[in-house]
């Protein structure tokens, strides 16, 4: 896969974040509430390839990990 290309996942300037395609129904929920960030294919959420990490609101990316119906966001942060 291309370095360029979306996937389950991403992370930059402290922070990672990962999206469980197993438990993930597409509701789009995330990227509705963070476009810059998640994107949706093939009914699966997946991590931008160009996120600019050091402009991510990490408040709001955790508000989009409580707001995943399937609790399918996992973040972390250094
Ligand atoms: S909000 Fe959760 S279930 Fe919906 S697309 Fe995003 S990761 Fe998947």
């Amino acid at each position: 896969m291309s370095a360029m290309e979306p996937s389950a996942t991403g992370g930059g300037a402290g922070v990672r974040v990962s999206v469980d395609h197993d438990t993930c129904s597409g509701t789009a929920h995330c990227q509705q509430s963070m476009p810059s960030v998640f994107t949706v294919l093939n009914r699966k959420a997946h991590v931008r390839a160009d996120v600019d990490w050091s402009m991510v609101d990490v408040a709001q990316l955790a508000h989009v990990v409580e707001a995943c119906p399937w609790f399918a966001i996992t973040v972390t942060t250094e």
